[in-house]
């Protein structure tokens, strides 16, 4: 068995398998696609000490980095369910979708997250071209031009109301109504000069000229008319969906479907670790990740070197 092993293979898993293999204990990394949501993104600006990287790029480092220890690296695995230790043995398990499985002293549960999607026409030909789905990373990129945010609850308010200090113009796209963001929130986009909001509105299709996005469509629910917008940008702020279906009925999760941990990335079950977009840490990031990462290796060390001597 191992001393951990990890599940996942973005920046967290990645930082947490070096963390456990530079103490010297024996550690794993089983991962669906080594390098997780790095792997979808471009430019990468805000990577400290690394004024510009690109996804790809930093995905291939974070595994030649790993590859610099002795870590087992299971590249495409999909862990599809976690038995949680109740033996003697207090070993836990992971079982993978091709039926195999592994067994370890301690885990660190990885396994990020994915943005939800519009599902239009256009919104994957011009992903990283002017469909965004992170203000934090690629707002600065839409300085002084014209953007939409798609989704009115506290994520897409936050992030019309980021855009806005940095961009022309933004216009907020809703579903429903109303907004469902805090209403604190709401008075402050409101206060705001350079941003529309529209309501009741469902996006159709994004538009471009085959090299970047021109325009949004959209169809006001009301009237059913089709309306079109042209800008450059579209952040995409319908919900970060952890990727915690296999963990359902074992490890605590919040209302939110995130692995609930503590300062020390601790879940529910003991010996059991987890870091990065899959937890309930605020703000997603890379570094973030990263540190995250570093924090649950260490906890499980430290949580290894309490067991009692084999
Ligand atoms: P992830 O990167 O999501 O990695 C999860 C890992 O777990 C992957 O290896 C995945 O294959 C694996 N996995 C998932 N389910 C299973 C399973 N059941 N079994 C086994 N393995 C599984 N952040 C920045 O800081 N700067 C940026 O510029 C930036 N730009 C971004 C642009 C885009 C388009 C996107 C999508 C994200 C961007 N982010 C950016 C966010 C950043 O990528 C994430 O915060 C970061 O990758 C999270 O790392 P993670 O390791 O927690 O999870």
């Amino acid at each position: 068995p191992y001393d951990v092993l990890v599940v996942g293979g973005g920046p967290a898993g990645a930082a947490a398998a070096i963390y456990a293999a530079r103490k010297g204990i024996r550690t794993g990394i089983a991962a669906e696609r080594f390098g997780g949501q790095v792997l979808d993104t471009m430019g990468i600006e805000n990577f400290i000490s690394i004024p510009h990287t690109e996804g790809p790029k930093l995905a291939a480092e974070l595994e030649r980095h790993v590859r610099d220890y002795d870590v087992d690296i299971m590249n495409l695995q999909r862990a599809a369910k976690l038995i949680p230790a109740t033996g003697a043995d207090g070993l836990h398990e992971v079982v993978f979708d091709n039926g195999a499985s592994l067994k370890a002293k301690t885990l660190v549960l990885a396994t990020g997250a994915r943005w939800r999607q519009m599902n239009v026409p256009g919104e994957d030909a011009y992903r990283n071209k002017g469909v965004a789905y992170c203000p934090h990373c690629d707002g600065p990129l839409y300085k002084g031009k014209r953007t939409a945010v798609i989704g009115g609850g506290n994520s897409g308010v936050e992030a019309a109301i980021d855009l806005a200090g940095i961009v022309a113009h933004v216009t907020l796209i809703e579903f429903d109504h109303q907004l469902r963001a805090d209403e604190v929130l709401q008075r402050k986009l409101r206060s705001l000069p350079n941003v529309t909001v529209i309501v009741s509105a469902l996006s159709t299709e994004v538009h471009g000229d085959g090299e970047k996005v021109t325009g949004l469509s959209y169809t006001d629910r009301k009237t059913e008319a089709s309306h079109h917008i042209e800008l450059e940008g579209i952040f995409v702020q319908i919900g970060l969906v952890p990727n915690t279906e296999w963990l359902k009925g074992t490890v605590a999760l919040s209302p939110r479907g995130e692995i609930e941990i503590d300062a020390r990335c601790a879940t529910s079950i003991p010996g059991v670790f987890a870091a990065g977009d899959v937890t309930t840490v605020p703000y997603k990031q890379i570094v973030i990740s990263m540190g995250e990462g570093s924090k649950a290796a260490l906890s499980a060390f430290d949580h290894l070197i309490r067991l009692a001597p084999a």
